[in-house]
């Protein structure tokens, strides 16, 4: 378990390097607004999400 998640919202001139999502295994191109999801306990465990796929994974309660 990873215990808490911590979601940085990344605004599009923040994203320099391109990255993989997770939720759908396409890249998500650089200068793209998205989501990274820290675990507070294993910060080196982050992953970059497309914005859309984060929310559609973890739906508000
Ligand atoms: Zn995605």
């Amino acid at each position: 378990m990873l215990g808490e998640l911590e979601v940085r919202y990344i605004q599009a001139y923040q994203a320099t390097k391109a990255y993989l999502c997770p939720g759908c295994n396409r890249d998500i191109p650089e200068r793209t607004h998205h989501v990274v999801v820290v675990p507070t306990e294993a910060p080196d465990l982050r992953r970059h999400w497309h914005t859309g796929c984060w929310q559609r994974r973890k739906p508000r309660s």
